[in-house]
């Protein structure tokens, strides 16, 4: 594996967001001197955060998995969550309900899911159900160490046996097409592909590898973090303070020293130029580019994943049993994806996401009151033409509308619209695109052709976060910041410890 040249004994993270945090974590754990520069007075980035009337709103990520990979980031420094982030397990992980009135709770445990598919959809969808289990569970055990969490110096680094057994099992084909091989029912198709949406890409065209999201939030199972989403990054950034991070909030980095084919210094908007051996760079990647003052040389443009329109909203508390996360599917599917991704219009027949934080902790709303998180995946601002700031408060109607008539009737009574964030309000805070997700994970994005974590031509700067690999979510900026510190100091001693985690955890599943 190639790591920087030269000396890597003082660090700057650019970014206090997921992947900076874990980056920063892991070269303190490894004796390196850190110093995290966040043009925010918080850390989180897009794990964001929005205090208003008494409601604590997270903006960002809202499923979270693979609690391992949290813990083995708080392991980086020898410390462990425990007293630091109180994990619930979500139960059911989402509530998926459908067009046809019919609804179904998915949940982690094998036996119960088993019994909710049989009972929902029969004897045989049930046993279809337990092969594709095994099926994704093998997947990701392939997967994990030798492509998820693993740096590739060139796409023939690809080339290892985990690569013939990947494809024999079917990581090459279509995601949907290998669900359909388990399940016939339309509705349980759904539940294990709409996944791909995070990944930026229709079921139909997304690799079946990426399949092994499926496996994180059915098989892994979904957490909240007591206090609210935000609680992690404050949590992972306590632990690195500790550790002896330096953090420097408010601070907005506006150039890079260079000398020679090194960064020797990051300069920012009110601190004074701070030395550096190596630089870690968690920004937006138009924004690294132009740090560094480098493009990328690739034949063909990257691609951004579609966006989303994200609406916080304040109400009366809500029937008891409305789960943590309800996913309403509209009676279109595919067209749906075709809508966003290929024609850049809105969802005609929209499939949202719905979330209640505070079923899980009451405390993140006043008393007596609910609050909610709409996520409507939209296009992103390079295939969408919507005028967002006239079409933004009509289309929130519409949606209070569709979550009244789906699942919370007199919604549109009640609510109050705490915050609403368009793909414009994304691009305004500097996401490219518009899009909140960073680069789509195609083929010719995924793994060796996603844009990579070392710059030709500077020697001692290494990227993390969404728009690297291994790509979009929690768990892999997590992993991102681990893989952008093997490429400063070599990879992490803490690796034989996390593999045999990892296959204990694998073999307790199936
Ligand atoms: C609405 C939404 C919903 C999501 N839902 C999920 C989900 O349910 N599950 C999931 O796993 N993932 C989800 N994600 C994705 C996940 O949140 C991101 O992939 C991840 O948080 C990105 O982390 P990052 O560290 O790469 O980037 P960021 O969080 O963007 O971190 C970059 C940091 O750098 C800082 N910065 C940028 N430029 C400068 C500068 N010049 N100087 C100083 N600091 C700078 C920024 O302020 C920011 O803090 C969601 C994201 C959004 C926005």
């Amino acid at each position: 594996m190639r790591t920087i040249e030269g000396r890597g004994d003082r660090v700057v993270v650019i970014g206090a967001g997921l992947a900076g945090l874990s980056a920063a974590l892991h070269l303190a754990g490894r004796g390196r001197a850190v110093t995290v520069v966040e043009r925010q007075p918080w850390p989180g980035g897009r794990a964001g955060r929005l205090d208003i009337n008494g409601y604590r709103i997270d903006t960002g990520p809202t499923v979270l998995t693979m609690p391992d990979i949290i813990d083995e980031t708080f392991a980086a420094v020898g410390q462990s969550r425990s007293g630091r982030l109180e994990l619930l397990p979500l139960d059911p992980a989402y509530r998926a309900m459908f067009a046809d009135g019919s609804a179904l709770d998915v949940h982690t445990d094998a036996e119960r899911m088993a019994t909710a598919i049989e009972e929902f959809a029969g004897f045989g969808q049930a046993a279809g159900y337990r092969r594709l289990r095994e099926w994704l569970t093998r997947l990701y055990r392939i997967e994990f160490d030798g492509f998820i969490a693993a740096n590739f110096d060139s796409p023939l680094s690809l080339l290892t046996p985990q690569l013939a057994r990947l494809a024999a099992i079917g990581g090459f084909r279509k995601w949907d097409r290998m669900v359909k091989r388990h399940l016939s029912d339309p509705r349980l198709q759904r539940v294990f592909t709409f996944q791909s949406l995070y990944a930026g890409v229709a079921p139909r065209d997304a690799l079946a590898v990426y399949a092994v999201i499926a496996y994180m939030d059915t098989i892994a199972g979904v957490f909240f973090p007591r206090g609210g989403v935000r609680a992690l990054p404050d949590a992972l950034a306590k632990a690195a303070a500790d550790a002896g991070v330096q953090f420097c909030y408010d601070a907005t980095v506006t150039g890079l020293d260079r000398a020679g084919g090194r960064v020797s210094a990051v300069r920012t908007d009110r601190l004074d130029p701070i030395a550096c051996d190596a630089v870690v760079l968690t920004t937006e990647l138009p924004q690294t580019y132009e740090l560094l003052g480098r493009a990328p040389r690739r034949p063909v443009r990257l691609r951004a994943a579609p966006s989303a329109v994200v609406a916080h909203l304040g109400c009366r508390r809500v029937a008891s049993d409305t789960a943590h996360h309800t996913i309403l599917f509209g009676e279109s599917w595919d067209q749906t994806f075709t809508d966003i991704i290929r024609d850049g219009q809105l969802m005609r027949d929209p499939s949202l996401l719905v979330t209640r934080p505070t079923a899980s902790d009451p405390a993140l709303a006043p008393n007596g009151r609910d609050l909610l998180y709409v996520l409507a995946p939209a296009p992103n601002l390079d295939r969408g033409r919507v005028d967002w700031d006239s079409a933004a408060a009509r289309y929130v109607d519409d949606l209070i509308g569709d979550v009244a008539a789906r699942l919370l009737p007199g919604l549109p009574d009640d609510a109050t619209v705490l915050d609403v964030v368009t793909p414009a309000d994304w691009a305004r805070q500097g996401m490219a695109a518009g899009s909140p997700f960073a680069l789509a994970h195609t083929f010719g994005q995924t793994g060796p052709f996603r844009p990579a974590n070392m710059v030709r031509g500077v020697d001692n700067a290494v990227l993390a976060g969404s728009s690297t690999v291994p790509g979009v979510g929690v768990p892999t900026t997590l992993i991102s910041g681990r893989l952008a510190a093997d490429r400063i100091t070599g990879p992490g001693a803490g690796r034989a410890t996390r593999m045999a985690t990892h296959h204990d955890m694998g073999a307790g599943l199936t």
